[in-house]
């Protein structure tokens, strides 16, 4: 590693890469912003993605997050995750639809924890925001105890506060977590705009009802992220918007399914394309990527 590692021109240093490993997902969520990425379908090789994470850690980077797409739509993500070096954490983001039957084999493999899309209990509802069947439902919530039980710990619920849609479940969703005694977290995230959603939810009425509730509360490092612990169940809240703090605080450096590094989710224009890349041309190009990035949202 660089005596400095990746640092940024705003001296913030990139200690997690979240890579998506396919575009290709078996739901659509109408308010999905597709990590940032429009357009035709991709995968890189699973020998690309190795490459690309073990550049990473040579670097200093600490966590490592899959993406897609729906990463699970990858049968050799056990094979690219025993494949890597060790990291500090090495998590995944999933729908969920299929993790009851991969949830073992990927611990084996070396995954640390998942989080799960879950946005709503209720079957129906799920059906109208993924635009699936309501059969569905239920195998998210299997895949969520598979998960608890493989010790994929503690799972994080991602839930897109949706307008009108699922705003009235909150409650419902913190007793849900509450059941699991710790192993479960919900993270509750302010939808961001790629063209496709139904308007802004009030965060900071959602935020000063938690902290009216909440024993404890914290601020995470990772983008000054708040955590509320409300009657034992953890409640983390995730507002990337209009958010300067957010910003000033991300530590993040983003691969495209189709193997761009991406300096910044809500930016287009200067994402630096790994194409073939060897070991040694992939950290030149990573320093490329890092120096590029700007905070979206200025102080
Ligand atoms: N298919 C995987 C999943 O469901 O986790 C990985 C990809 S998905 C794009 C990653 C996360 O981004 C999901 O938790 C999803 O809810 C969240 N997400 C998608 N579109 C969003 C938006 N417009 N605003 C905020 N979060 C969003």
């Amino acid at each position: 590693m660089e005596p400095d590692g990746l640092i940024d021109t705003f001296g913030r240093r990139i200690t997690s890469l979240r890579i998506s490993i396919t575009s290709q997902c078996n739901l659509n969520c109408f308010y999905c912003h597709n990590e940032g990425q429009n357009g035709h379908e991709s995968q890189m090789s699973s020998g690309h993605i190795v490459n690309i994470i073990k550049t990473a850690s040579k670097l200093g980077v600490t966590k490592v997050k899959f993406s897609g797409g729906e990463p699970l739509m990858r049968q050799d993500f056990e094979d690219i995750l025993v494949a890597i070096p060790k990291f500090r954490n090495v998590s995944a983001t999933t729908n969920g639809v299929t993790l009851s039957k991969r949830a073992i084999s990927l611990k084996s493999a070396g995954l640390d924890r998942v989080n799960v899309s879950l946005d709503t209990l209720k079957p129906q509802t799920y059906a109208s925001i993924c635009r699936c069947n309501e059969d569905i439902h239920p195998m998210v919530l299997d895949g969520i105890q598979s998960a608890v039980n493989a010790g994929l710990t503690p799972v994080k619920l991602n839930m897109v506060m949706l307008k009108g849609i699922n705003e009235n479940e909150l409650d419902d969703m913190i007793s849900f977590v509450r059941l699991f005694d710790g192993d479960v977290i919900l993270q509750i995230i302010e939808p961001m705009d790629f063209g496709n959603y139904g308007g802004s939810v009030d965060m900071d009425a959602i935020e000063m009802d938690l902290c009216s509730r909440a024993s404890e509360v914290v601020e995470r490092k990772m983008h000054r992220r708040k955590k509320y612990l409300v009657d034992g169940a953890e409640v983390e809240v995730v507002r990337p918007i209009d958010n300067s703090r957010f910003c000033a605080n991300c530590s993040r450096l983003r691969v495209t399914a189709d193997g761009k590094l991406k300096p910044c989710l809500l930016v287009n224009d200067n994402l630096v394309d790994t194409g073939s890349a060897g070991i040694h041309e992939l950290e030149t190009l990573f320093y490329k990527a890092v120096n590029l990035r700007e905070p979206f949202y200025k102080g």
